[in-house]
């Protein structure tokens, strides 16, 4: 049983298929050592996510042997679009596509079926914050750090002393449709690439799975004549297969990738220029990959990355740590924050 000094945070990451859990004691010691995971069914409308968010909340506790009282605060973290403060975006959004998602207060609802109080950040944010805490440890709130995440978009976040930088309208990090000068990365005739935000020539239009699909496969299959990927059914098929030949030393995917080490690398020149921060985070498949083509990639962001003399002698350039507990870690985190600062 635990006494009334021994309470806990829980970290509920929210995905589009399944909801991931965690607790995290006040030592910052994590009870759960792996991936737990049940399912989400966002689909199915914020009732019924709420529901099975309690269900997976629950569920955390009883593995962990831990009593409902002992819960403090609730770390809660989704995909956007949303506020800093959890209301999803009036417009709706792939994730939340059922009408009641529209302008739902995510973070509030959950707040009032567990009456407790929780604490909201998108998944990359968390996922930044995560990354930062593992690298940076009980010298967190001294560093600051840089996080791109790549998947079917580019998400991650920006943490200055510790913290993760929100913005007045919760938009800040938004890493993704940070606009890039193209010059030097397009190759001969190749399109200015399109970003489904609207903006051309940002960072996900390059470096993300639909920035693949839609902007470099179209391009590079066309210098590539009779390469297998143009064989594929569709072109989203043959987008997520690109990482696979690029693993082989294929030379197609191995430009696509290029492209997107060198996107990742402006981003990060502009980070330097405008918080100069101590890490530079790089997460999602791509760097998952086998470890010839991971480091092959790092090296090729990290020399796209200008950096000054003096920066260079300081920064650090890692991985995001467990990518895929990493967002229900860095919601964790969010809460035992919350509950330190007050
Ligand atoms: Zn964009």
């Amino acid at each position: 049983m635990q006494g009334q000094d021994s309470w806990v945070v829980v970290g509920l990451d929210n995905g589009g298929n399944k909801n991931n859990a965690t607790v995290l004691d006040r030592s910052k010691r994590f009870l759960v050592d792996r991936l737990v995971e049940t399912p989400s069914r966002v689909q199915e409308g914020p009732d019924v996510a709420i529901e099975a968010l309690v269900l997976a909340l629950d569920d955390i506790l009883q593995r962990t042997g831990v009593a409902r009282e002992s819960v403090r605060c609730v770390g809660l973290d989704s995909p956007g679009p949303a506020s800093a403060d959890g209301v999803i975006e009036s417009r709706g959004s792939t994730n939340f596509s059922h009408e009641g998602w529209r302008g739902f207060d995510f973070r509030g609802g959950l707040e009032a079926r567990l009456e407790l109080p929780v604490v909201y950040n998108n998944d990359g944010n968390a996922a930044a914050l995560y990354a930062h805490h593992v690298c940076f440890g009980a010298e967190a709130a001294r560093h600051s750090s840089v996080s791109a995440i790549v998947g079917t978009g580019l998400g991650g976040g920006v943490i200055e002393a510790g913290h993760i930088i929100k913005g007045a309208a919760g938009m800040a990090g938004e890493l993704g449709h940070v606009h890039i000068p193209m010059e030097g990365l397009l190759g001969e005739g190749q399109p200015l690439p399109h970003c489904n935000c609207g903006f051309d020539g940002d960072v996900e239009s390059i470096a993300s799975l639909t920035g693949i699909e839609k902007n470099l496969l179209p391009y590079w299959l066309l210098r590539f004549e009779d390469h297998e990927l143009g064989k594929v059914g569709s072109l989203a098929q043959a987008a997520k297969l690109v990482r696979s030949y690029g693993e082989k030393g294929d030379c197609l995917a191995r430009k696509i990738f290029e492209q997107q080490a060198m996107a990742i690398g402006r981003l990060f020149t502009i980070a330097a220029n405008f918080t100069d921060p101590d890490a530079y985070f790089l997460g999602g498949g791509v760097v998952e990959a086998a470890p010839r083509f991971r480091d092959w990639f790092l090296a090729r962001v990290r020399e796209n990355t200008l950096l000054k003399e003096e920066q260079a002698r300081v920064a650090r350039f890692e991985v995001v740590p467990q990518l895929d507990m990493a967002g229900a870690r860095g919601a964790a985190i969010a809460a035992l924050e919350t509950i330190h600062a007050r």
